[in-house]
């Protein structure tokens, strides 16, 4: 079969390989949709100090079951599935607290096991032992399913900043996460929404498909200016930094409504992860900063919901669809900024 490994920074292959076989206790797909992202760009160009070369790629992930170890139970094969990209134990301290985002033990599909980009995969043991497979609802298509994981880490970045009914909701940066929060943030009733990006033509790309109340170019505007005269003054209840930018994040206790919350969803290049924060603004003020670390199984499950339900439209965020001997351009497509979504059909 084919598949695209990852063997060093800046050295990505696509080759032959055998079909992998299940272990008792594996489920083994036939992938249909691997959706593509920035971190895919990020492995790319700078490697992960988690992924140990030859690595199949690849982590938001759909597919149908092609064949279930002897003690797997509830699966079988033609079930059309989403898979979770990170794997919590379901056992330390932080799991049993509910706490499976921030789980010590994480692994993840595509770093720690042969991920998406590839015909067959095996769903190992340690998603189903955390209930990390999921049933594609009926209705929803394998490419919109692999952008459940994606709107799932959302989903933990706006339940964290408790994005509701009646909030004025800044998300900065319009690539597919910032699509995405935009969709998430009307769905969870926010009253206007307002998208922030440097870029000027993927801005345009994105407002065109999300629609937000007011589209903002960093370029040519002051952007917390922008933002304080569209909020009467007030500032947002919720910023969203969905760039990896400190800049943004400082930005961001500039434009922050009184007791509002300011989501570091993006996280900052590791030789540049400090930024500096007035703590009288966020004493004085009462505001929230929290933070972001993927999604956990559940989170996944409810993406699929919102999918499903029509909540949270993912199909026109697809740009592109590739097959897996095109999996490179997409990346390029990706570190561009030209795609929203690029998914491969391998
Ligand atoms: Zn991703
Ligand atoms: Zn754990």
């Amino acid at each position: 079969m084919k598949v695209l490994t990852f063997h060093a920074p800046g050295d990505v292959r696509i080759e032959d390989a055998p079909e992998p076989t299940p272990g008792p206790a594996d489920v083994k797909i036939r992938v249909r949709a691997c959706s593509t992202c920035g971190t895919d760009v990020k492995i790319y160009n700078h490697g992960h100090h988690h992924i140990v070369p030859p690595r199949v790629m690849g982590h938001e992930i759909a597919g149908e079951v092609v064949e279930v170890g002897a003690d797997v139970t509830g699966w079988q094969a033609g079930d059309r599935v989403q898979v979770i990209a990170a794997i919590p134990c379901g056992r330390c301290g932080e799991c049993t607290r509910g706490h499976m985002t921030v789980c010590s033990n994480q692994v993840s599909m595509g770093y720690h096991f042969d991920g998406g980009f590839a015909e067959y995969m095996v769903v190992p043991r340690n998603v189903l032992d955390v209930d990390g497979l999921n049933r594609i609802p009926d209705g929803v298509s394998y490419a919109e399913a692999s952008v459940a994981e994606p709107l799932a880490c959302v989903l933990n970045g706006q339940n964290l900043a408790r994005v509701g009914d009646g909030d004025d909701v800044v998300v900065v940066g319009s690539g597919p996460i910032g699509c995405l929060h935009v969709r998430l943030a009307r769905a969870r009733g926010a009253k206007r929404v307002f998208l922030v990006d440097l870029n000027r033509e993927r801005l345009d790309l994105a407002a065109d498909l999300v629609r937000p109340d007011a589209a903002i170019c960093g370029a040519e505007t002051d952007v917390v200016d922008a933002v304080m005269k569209l909020t009467e003054g007030r500032g947002a209840d919720v910023v969203i930094t969905a760039a990896a930018s400190g800049a943004a994040q400082e930005q961001a206790l500039q434009m922050t409504a009184r007791q509002g919350r300011i989501s570091f969803f993006g996280g900052l290049p590791k030789d540049k992860p400090v930024v500096s924060v007035d703590s009288n603004i966020v004493h004085y003020r009462e505001l929230t900063i929290v933070g972001a670390n993927g999604s956990s199984p559940e989170h996944n499950k409810e993406a699929l919901r919102l999918i499903a339900s029509g909540a949270v439209p993912v199909a026109d965020l697809i740009t592109h669809r590739l097959p897996l001997a095109d999996a490179l351009d997409a990346f390029g497509i990706v570190a561009r900024g030209e795609a929203i979504k690029v998914t491969i059909e391998p």
